[in-house]
């Protein structure tokens, strides 16, 4: 990342106001509000027409869907994110909006190096349908009345996605190589335990 002054602050990513859906035009008002974002490397021109929001910062532009989830195109290859939260993260998370400003600076830092890497990863899987559900940026998580909606309906958006991207960050891509390429029983013992050992 070379241009983290463009990030927006932890408190506009984890609060807001009332929404108008990108789809229907109506407030999100007392639904639960699905936001999704469509990564375009920066290097593109490309760009949607229209989003809700733009977010630029990273090696990735991401442009923002704020949605009812009855407002979901059925066409949206839907990629959702299930991680272990970052203690620095999480920490923030309980804290709410009093977390001193240097704190959120690493917050956000830390959340959009992760999101990079996992665009990264994810990349070949990424054509011009593919929005991604990552509840770092997509749950305003200092809101706790949008927020527990949202809650109530992560089996939806998950079971609604084309696959679930489960991101371990501390499982080491050498623990992977074991478990699926480990040429003895051993080795790929070692594999699944160093695996399940993850938090
Ligand atoms: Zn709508």
């Amino acid at each position: 990342m070379n241009s983290s002054n463009k990030l927006p602050r932890l408190e506009e990513l984890w609060t807001t106001t009332e929404l108008p859906c990108i789809a229907c035009a109506k407030l999100i008002g007392n639904d639960a509000l699905i936001r999704t974002f469509c990564p375009i490397r920066r290097s593109s021109v490309a760009a949607p027409l229209r989003c809700s929001r733009t977010i630029t910062g990273t090696s990735w532009n991401l442009f923002f869907y704020d949605r009812h989830q009855s407002c979901l195109p059925p066409h949206v290859n839907l990629i959702s994110v299930s991680h272990v939260w970052d203690p620095a993260v999480s920490k923030a998370h309980h804290q709410g909006i009093s977390t001193p400003s240097e704190e959120q600076s690493r917050v956000v830092q830390y959340i959009f190096k992760s999101l990079e890497c996992i665009i990264d990863g994810l990349s070949t899987n990424i054509d011009d349908n593919t929005e991604i559900w990552y509840d770092y940026v997509c749950v305003p998580q200092w809101n706790d009345e949008r927020k527990e909606k949202i809650m109530r309906i992560i089996p939806d958006i998950f079971q609604n996605s084309s696959f679930v991207l489960v991101h371990l960050d501390d499982v080491s891509v050498e623990a992977v190589s074991l478990l699926r390429e480990g040429n003895t029983t051993k080795r790929r013992i070692s594999g699944i335990t160093q695996i399940c050992n993850a938090r």
